[in-house]
């Protein structure tokens, strides 16, 4: 008789992923009706442009596989954004590519230029799916550690260069970043920059957030850097850009190699996706430079709204410098620093959900003290939940 209980189905690859702590934070926001800070994503719709544009390609027939790298009009959107904002001159049949979000180009860069063993140098905390896709190009993950401070989070550039050995292949980079909103300085890029140079790696650059940078900070893209051009694979997506997130169109350009790498990768992942949302995605990159700086401008109004309710609920706050999100430092409140517990209380205490950084560090003590909180809701949203979290205060 063969045993009753089957064998562990999980790759140990991936032994130790389990469900994201994402779901049960958002299952606990429905179960409580908190209000749910926890997840990036917007509360409102993107440009009507951009969703008729859509609704239009569906309606005239746009619903078969687009081609494999994308449809050439979303290509040559993507080629012409690189040079209006960065000057950065790309050939839109072989140095661009669609994929299904900037999470799809991540999976294929890592699965399509990373072999058993090849290290990779990465700042934690990270975006959920980096060790993941490390992990499951059999790679392993050298993490810096960022660290929070009174001018935002910085990290010890000797521990950057000690992170390098003879086996890394590449840096994974993520400005502006998630989950601490730090958006990396031109003289940080550049240590980045001379790094990769001097030990001959490749540079993934992940910019989801490009257009969501505060007053006061600017986005210095990798690949603009001297030297930078043929080592940079640049990742981006129009989710964060448009308030499209449940649409996973991005792209990945850069040179011609690490595209083509990338490429064969990404074809055996989903092949292609989107095909009437890409389309949309052309008439969105091509919108005037007024609509993208209101994007940012928009939500650096609930970021300082969401920053002083989080300080007057007497938490620490790191000032984000863009993206959707603030951490913060929950010990004044909590003494004992526990992040997780603290979060599972939350909905309960005053309604509100937000996420546990620890999920996102190599080592989660590393981040055990810390929360995140988005501020990418209606400006009633989150004066609600500053309403809410003053309850934190007075407890
Ligand atoms: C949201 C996010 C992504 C995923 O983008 P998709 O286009 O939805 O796949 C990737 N990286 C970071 C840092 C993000 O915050």
């Amino acid at each position: 008789m063969p045993s009753s209980t089957p064998r562990d189905p999980l790759t140990r690859k991936l032994a130790g992923f389990g469900t994201t702590v994402f779901a049960e934070m958002s299952a606990l926001a429905v179960r409580t009706g908190a209000i749910n800070l926890g997840q990036g994503f917007p509360d409102t719709d993107g440009p009507a442009e951009v969703l008729d544009a859509a609704v239009h390609a569906i309606r005239s027939g746009q619903n078969q596989y687009p081609p494999g790298p994308g449809i050439p009009v979303l290509r040559e959107a993507i080629a012409e954004h690189q040079r209006r904002f960065y000057g950065i001159e790309l050939d839109p049949e072989s140095e661009v590519l669609v994929t299904a979000g900037a999470t799809e180009a991540l999976a294929g860069a890592l699965l399509g230029m990373l072999d058993t063993g090849d290290e990779v140098v990465v700042f934690e905390p990270m975006y959920d799916s980096y060790q993941a896709g490390i992990a499951l190009a059999g790679a392993v993950a050298r993490p810096v550690l960022l660290r929070p401070g009174p001018d935002g989070y910085t990290f010890d550039v000797d521990e950057l260069h000690a992170a390098v050995s003879p086996r890394t292949k590449l840096i994974l980079l993520n400005t502006p970043h998630n989950p601490t909103g730090k958006v990396f300085t031109a003289d940080e890029m550049q240590v980045i920059a001379h790094l990769a140079i001097e030990h001959d790696l490749i540079v993934v650059t992940d910019e989801v957030y490009e257009h969501l940078v505060f007053t006061g900070s600017t986005h210095v893209p990798m690949a603009t850097l001297p030297g930078m051009a043929q080592r940079t694979l640049t990742i981006s997506s129009g989710g964060k850009t448009f308030n499209t997130t449940g649409w996973k169109i991005g792209w990945a350009t850069g040179a011609e190699p690490l595209v083509a790498a990338t490429r064969t990768a990404k074809q055996f992942l989903t092949f292609v996706n989107g095909a009437p949302f890409q389309p949309a995605m052309a008439v969105g990159l091509g919108l005037p430079d007024e609509f993208f700086a209101g994007v940012a401008s928009g939500l650096e109004a609930t970021r300082d709204a969401l920053q002083a309710g989080l300080e007057a609920a007497g938490l620490i706050a790191f000032r984000a410098e863009g993206t959707y999100f603030t951490t913060v430092d929950v010990r004044p409140v909590r003494p004992d620093g526990d992040g997780v517990a603290f979060c599972r209380e939350l909905p309960e205490r005053c309604g509100v959900v937000a996420v546990p950084n620890q999920v996102f560090y190599a080592n989660p003590e590393h981040g055990r003290h810390l929360v995140r909180f988005a501020c990418c809701k209606r400006p009633e949203v989150i004066a609600e939940a500053v309403e809410r979290l003053s309850r934190l205060a007075v407890a």
